[in-house]
């Protein structure tokens, strides 16, 4: 039985789940995926950080699409996905614990009040309880792949159409860091096979912080790796989470297929 100090000391309850999931996890494809803002639950101890649904709902507290778009790409390639699940405002996932943008007060024009001064213990504990679990889940899911055949990692994202009050004209945003292997490859690809306006490092980049996961499981092991980022106003409906989801399928096979032929991948 737990005692009551012990559940004072908790960030997650059995009511929120577990941090992370792992769908397909004996897939065979050469991709593990990743998706560190599939969902926006806030754990109850948060008291929803004293936002509003609306906020809860919109693209600050997570990616609208891009789960289910992973979920789909996990299904149609046959490979593993990690994904979060819990809320980016809670802790962001593709942020290390030293960013300020790993739990943020303020979040594009909204303030976050569940995050405003935050103590040192408050914080250690979503690490400890959120960020730590998935880094190590998706730590494990490469390297268990990467003994035994060559591996690449792609994380899927979305973003919001209008940011600031201005209107993002790029479409599908292909993202890297140092290694630009893939992304080279999916954004000639995505030049001949898609009319999607694609682009290289958009509609962020390194300069942001948002290589973090890349760097940790991609770089740091020297395996091929991207960052997809797809307009969320083409994920309204499932017929367009398909579309896009059977596109980008397109784009990965063909793009990891050509490295291994260039590169002994
Ligand atoms: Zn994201």
């Amino acid at each position: 039985m737990t005692s009551l100090a012990t559940v004072q000391h908790r960030l997650l309850s059995d009511a929120d789940g577990a941090p992370v999931e792992v769908i397909n996890p004996a897939g065979t494809a050469c991709v593990v995926l990743a998706c560190e803002h599939a969902s926006n639950l806030v754990p109850v101890s948060l008291q929803n950080l004293g936002l509003p649904s609306e906020v809860r709902e919109s693209h600050v507290a997570w990616d609208p699409g891009a789960r289910e778009v992973a979920v789909g790409l996990s299904q149609k390639l046959d490979a593993p996905l990690v994904a979060a699940r819990i809320s980016r405002l809670v802790y962001d996932c593709n942020r290390p614990p030293d960013s300020a943008a790993a739990m943020p007060a303020k979040s594009e024009i909204f303030d976050i009040p569940g995050n405003s001064g935050l103590s040192d213990s408050e914080r250690a504990l979503r690490i400890q309880e959120v960020y730590e679990p998935f880094q190590h889940r998706l730590s494990g899911m490469i390297d268990e792949r990467f003994v035994k055949h060559p591996t690449c990692l792609v994380t899927i994202h979305s973003f919001t159409p209008v940011y600031f009050a201005k209107k993002r004209e790029v479409e599908l945003g292909v993202l890297h860091d140092d290694d630009t292997r893939l992304a080279d490859m999916m954004l000639k690809l995505a030049s001949e096979l898609t009319p999607l306006r694609t682009g290289r490092n958009q509609p962020y980049g390194p300069q942001d912080g948002v290589t973090h996961t890349l760097k940790l499981h991609g770089l740091s092991r020297g395996i091929p790796n991207v960052m997809i980022e797809i307009r969320n106003d083409l994920l309204k409906t499932p017929e367009a989470i398909k579309t896009m989801t059977e596109t980008l399928a397109r784009l990965i096979t063909q793009a990891t297929d050509s490295l291994k032929v260039a590169e002994g991948y």
